[in-house]
C-alpha cells in the first residue's frame, strides 16, 4: 500500500513547518549568540521570498497546515512581510504564527495584522530591567513589554510568552508566571537546551573572558543549568501560596491555548491566562512531534536536535519541483523516532529557527 505522504515512518502527521526567515538578530542573548552576532551570509546563500513561498505551497500539498516564522529575529528581516502575504495566499495554510523578541512589534503590528498573522510568541526571560540587558546584551525590557502590549492590542490570539530558564541566572519565575493572572497571556517556561556546537560555545567563552557577558558564562552549558519543569512548578506554587494566589491547577488539553504543541498547561485560580511548561530535556515529547524546520539557507531539519539536513535550495532554484518534493519526502521519512542524549548541534538556535 502507498505510504501516506503526510505521515512519517512512525505514523506522526507532519503538518507544522517552522521557517527561519533570517539568522540575524537585533539582540544577542547570551545563551543564543556571541556578542558580535553570527557571520553574515554570502549573497545568494539565503532563500528568496519567492523560493520560500514556493516551497510552502509544495509542502502544503504534502499536508503542511500551519507555519511559524522565526529566526534569528524575523522582525528585522525585510522579507518577513512579503513572505507572510505570500503564505497567506496559499489556501491550505490555516495558521501563521511568529516567534519574536517583541522589540519591533509595536512598530510592525499593524502591518503584520494586514499581512495575515494569526498569533505570536514573544520571548521574555526576566522582568528585571538590568538582568534583561545582561541576558539580551542589546535589548531593553521596556521594548519587549511594549511588544507584548501591542500583541494584545492588535488581537494576535493567543499571545504566548516564552521564557528560557537557566539555573545560574536565578530568574524570578513566579514574577513571570504572574503575568498570566490579569491578562490573557500564556507564559511558557522552556528548559534550557544545549544548542550550538563547540565553536559557537568557544565564541561565547571569548566573550566571557573579556568580561562582556557579565560573568554569566552560559556558554558552558551544563546539565545543572537546566531546571526541570517539575521543580519550576514547585517553586512557582510555593511563591503563589505565600502570595495567597492559590496553586496552579492543571488544564484539560481541550482548554489549552491553541497551537499548544508540546507544552503542558496550568492556570492560577481565576486567571485570564495560563502557565505552560515545555520539558524538552526532562520529558521527551517526540511521539507527538508534528514539525519540520526550514533554515534560511534552504535546508530541511526533521528534528531540532539532529544535524541531519536535507538541502532544497538548488532544486528550488532550478525550478525542479519533483526533486524538491523527493527531498522533502526523504526528510519526513527519516524524521527520527526520538532524540536521545542531546549534546549540542552544529547550528546555533538562531540559525535553526527555534
Ligand atoms: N528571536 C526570536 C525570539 O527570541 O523569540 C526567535 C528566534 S529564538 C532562536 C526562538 C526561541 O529559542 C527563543 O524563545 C529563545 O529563547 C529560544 N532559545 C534560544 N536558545 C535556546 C536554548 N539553548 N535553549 C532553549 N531555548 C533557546
Ligand atoms: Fe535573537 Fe532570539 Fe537568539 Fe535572542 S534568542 S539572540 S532574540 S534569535
Amino acid at each position: 500500500m502507498a505510504r501516506d505522504q503526510r505521515r512519517d515512518a512512525f505514523g506522526r502527521e507532519i503538518s507544522y513547518l517552522r521557517i527561519a526567515v533570517t539568522d540575524k538578530c537585533n539582540f544577542r542573548c547570551v545563551y543564543c549568540m556571541p556578542k558580535d552576532g553570527v557571520a553574515p551570509r554570502a549573497h545568494g546563500e539565503l532563500l528568496t521570498v519567492e523560493e520560500m513561498a514556493h516551497f510552502v505551497a509544495l509542502a502544503a500539498g504534502e499536508g503542511i497546515r500551519r507555519v511559524r516564522l522565526t529566526g534569528g529575529e524575523p522582525l528585522v528581516s525585510n522579507r518577513l512581510l512579503p513572505l507572510m502575504r505570500a503564505i497567506r495566499a496559499i489556501p491550505e495554510i490555516e495558521d501563521i504564527s511568529l516567534t519574536t523578541n517583541g522589540a519591533l512589534l509595536p512598530k510592525l503590528a499593524p502591518e503584520l495584522k494586514k499581512a495575515g498573522l494569526n498569533r505570536v510568541n514573544i520571548s521574555l526571560d526576566t522582568l528585571d530591567a538590568a538582568q534583561f540587558v545582561q541576558i539580551t546584551r542589546l535589548g531593553r525590557l521596556e521594548q519587549t513589554l511594549r511588544g507584548i502590549d501591542a500583541a494584545l492590542t492588535w488581537g494576535f490570539t493567543p499571545v504566548k510568552v516564552n521564557c528560557v530558564v537557566v539555573r545560574r541566572l536565578g530568574q524570578d519565575v513566579f514574577g513571570l508566571a504572574r503575568l498570566s493572572v490579569d491578562r490573557p497571556i500564556h507564559l511558557r517556561f522552556i528548559e534550557y537546551m544545549p544548542i550550538g556546537d563547540e565553536s559557537a560555545r568557544n565564541l561565547h567563552a571569548a566573550d566571557a573572558a573579556s568580561g562582556e557577558d557579565g560573568g554569566l558564562r552560559p556558554d558552558q552549558w551544563d546539565a545543572s543549568d537546566t531546571v526541570p519543569s517539575s521543580e519550576l512548578r514547585d517553586r512557582i506554587n510555593a511563591a503563589a501560596r505565600a502570595a495567597s494566589l492559590g496553586e496552579l491547577e492543571p488544564l484539560a488539553e481541550t482548554d489549552a491555548p491553541s497551537g499548544a504543541g508540546p507544552a503542558r498547561y496550568w492556570r492560577f485560580p481565576g486567571a485570564a491566562g495560563t502557565v505552560g511548561f515545555i520539558s524538552a530535556m526532562s520529558n521527551h515529547f517526540c511521539s507527538a512531534c508534528n514539525r519540520v524546520r526550514l533554515t534560511a539557507d534552504g535546508a530541511i531539519r526533521p528534528c531540532l536536535f539532529s544535524d541531519t539536513e536535507y538541502q532544497l535550495r538548488d532544486a528550488l532554484r532550478a525550478g525542479d519541483d519533483a526533486r524538491v518534493l523527493e527531498t522533502y519526502r526523504a526528510a519526513v521519512a527519516h524524521k527520527p523516532e526520538e532524540h536521545e542524549v542531546i549534546e549540542g548541534t552544529a547550528r546555533a538556535m538562531s540559525q535553526i529557527g527555534g
